[in-house]
């Protein structure tokens, strides 16, 4: 395979989906990964773009038939990443972002087939985090309140991303992941727009 895959977790409302959006626009050479969901759409989100949404059966199918490359249970919905879409992106040499949760992001970095880079991205504050899904507006109070429960134990994940961003700025989030999407195609030999680097002739 010729992309990289890099998972980028964050507690729900931290801006993960804000700072893809722009990166994206950014940056040559990447995609995002369409993961499936049962979760309903929110006001919004078009299905096939923001998410695959299914029934709760077509997804336990998914699971059975093998299709998912991780999946998990997340606040009360499933949430999974398509074998087949990712391993046709990466073939065509372009690296996936998968915007998933710290349970996704283990199994993903336990495959030994796959190489990936994965970036957890904090809040700047509990406070900040809270005022972010009330200005969101798209979830009642009890989902807040269930996503505000589960970023304290999401977050003692943490310390096993490789990298770690704080989205303050948003512009300064951005640039930092931007920095570490370029610094890995370098390990890898790559150039900032991701294509092989090509050596002079020694001649
Ligand atoms: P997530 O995908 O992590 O759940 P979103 O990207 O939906 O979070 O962002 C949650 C809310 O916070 C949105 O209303 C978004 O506009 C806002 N937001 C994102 N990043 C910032 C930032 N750096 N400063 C202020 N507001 C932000
Ligand atoms: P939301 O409902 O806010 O879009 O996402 C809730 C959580 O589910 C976020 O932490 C997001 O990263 C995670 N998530 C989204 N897609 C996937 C996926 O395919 N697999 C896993 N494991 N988590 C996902």
């Amino acid at each position: 395979m010729k992309g990289s895959l890099l998972i980028i977790s964050a507690p729900s409302g931290t801006g993960k989906t804000t700072i893809l959006k722009k990166l994206m626009s950014d940056i040559e050479g990447t995609v995002f990964s369409v993961s499936h969901t049962t979760r309903s759409p929110r006001s919004g989100e078009q299905n096939g773009i923001d998410y695959h949404f299914v029934e709760r059966d077509i997804f336990q199918k998914m699971c059975a038939d093998d299709e998912f490359l991780e999946w998990a249970e997340v606040h009360g919905n499933f949430y999974g990443t398509s074998k087949t879409e990712i391993t046709r992106q990466l073939n065509d040499g372009l690296d996936v972002f998968l915007d998933i949760d710290v349970q996704g992001a283990r199994q993903v970095r336990s495959s030994e087939d796959l190489q990936s880079t994965s970036v957890f991205i904090i809040p700047p504050s509990w406070q900040e985090q809270e005022n972010r899904l009330l200005k969101r507006g798209t979830d009642s109070k009890e989902i807040i309140e269930l996503r505000l429960a589960n970023a304290r134990k999401e977050m003692s994940d943490a310390p096993s991303y490789d990298y770690l961003v704080v989205n303050d700025s948003l512009d300064k989030a951005v640039e930092a992941l931007k920095s570490i999407i370029i610094a890995e195609r370098s390990r890898q030999r790559r150039g900032p727009e991701g294509k092989p680097l090509s050596m002079p002739p020694m001649s």
